[in-house]
């Protein structure tokens, strides 16, 4: 099908942009990789009057750079320049770790970690890291920059704190300790397909041989949203990588969840693969800690 009619701006400088954004607000979409939005529009699920492209716009958006509050990723930079970024590798492996899981290379040529996040389909991998990392997302308007955390961004399937009229210049994920170790698993019907279920995580090790200092866990797929499960998170903490730990955080995770049936799976496989999901990523992740 072909997308409703709509008008289509380039702007050249991030201040036009934000102004074109204010002057249409409800009625524009920006567009950066067009991965998502592009199909929604020609299914028209998605029908926005003002297309407002990012392409031509130079100033910061298509840098990574390390800075003092950690990795600043712009709204221009696409899944594969973080790849490829020995920056982004060495500050945040686990980020990276996950692009490699999402979708195939046409799509990560293309497509933004920007556009990911503000897209938030609760089935993505980006928004488990953004949680977990704890990342800083920078909204601009035309009328001033306010920065949101990750736990306050995410509101619900494809919703978000940003306003109509702001623009997600860039997100910050933290630097990350080199001791701790990130590991994420999922189950697709088809590889680079979105996922049925997963599970990321990200632990250090502690003084004993199975004592955790932190633990950060969030599900995806299995919910309206991404969440965290700090019940799970204490209950490693507290028992350590041992089986109590282990089936206390398995239990706390199903309680934390509330999976959908959809033609592809049931709410009983859901359950039981992020329980299976879970298991495998914590064995793996401290074996790998415990390798250091
Ligand atoms: C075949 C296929 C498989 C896929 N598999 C996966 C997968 O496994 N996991 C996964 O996470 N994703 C998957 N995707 C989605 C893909 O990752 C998209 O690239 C991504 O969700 C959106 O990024 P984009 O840059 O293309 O954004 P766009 O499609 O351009 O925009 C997406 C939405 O975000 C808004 N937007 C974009 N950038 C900004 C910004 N800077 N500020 C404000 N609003 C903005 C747009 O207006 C739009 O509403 C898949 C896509 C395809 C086509």
């Amino acid at each position: 099908m072909k997308p409703a009619p709509f008008i289509y701006h380039a702007p050249a400088t991030l201040a036009e942009c934000l102004q074109l954004l204010a002057q249409h607000n409800d009625e524009a979409a920006v567009l950066a990789g067009g991965q998502s939005l592009l199909p929604l529009m020609r299914f028209r699920l998605a029908q926005p009057a003002h297309l407002i492209a990012i392409r031509n716009i130079a100033d910061d958006l298509r840098s990574i750079r390390n800075t003092d509050d950690g990795l600043a990723i712009g709204a221009g930079v696409t899944y594969i320049a973080v790849q490829r970024s020995a920056e982004a590798r060495a500050a945040c492996p686990g980020l990276v770790n996950a692009i490699e899981l999402v979708a195939h290379p046409a799509v990560r040529t293309r497509g933004t970690i920007c556009g990911n996040l503000c897209q938030a389909d609760p089935a993505s991998e980006l928004p488990a890291i953004a949680l977990i990392m704890e990342a800083r997302f920078k909204l601009r308007s035309a009328s001033g920059e306010r920065v949101v955390a990750a736990k306050d961004y995410f509101l619900g399937p494809y919703m978000t704190a940003r306003k109509s009229d702001e623009m997600l210049t860039e997100v910050v994920f933290p630097r990350r300790p080199s001791e701790e170790k990130v590991v994420i698993k999922e189950i697709t019907r088809l590889r680079g397909g979105f996922p049925l279920a997963g599970v990321a995580l990200a632990l250090m090790r502690g003084k004993g041989s199975t004592s955790l200092s932190s633990v950060a866990l969030a599900c995806f797929g299995v919910n309206a949203k991404q969440i965290r499960v700090p019940e799970a998170e204490a209950a490693l903490v507290s028992h350590g990588y041992t089986a109590a730990g282990i089936a206390a955080a398995a239990d706390a995770i199903d309680r934390a969840i509330h999976p959908h049936a959809d033609p592809f799976a049931s709410v009983e496989y859901r359950r039981s693969a992020t329980r299976t999901l879970f298991q495998r990523a914590i064995k793996e992740a401290h074996e790998e800690v415990s390798a250091q």
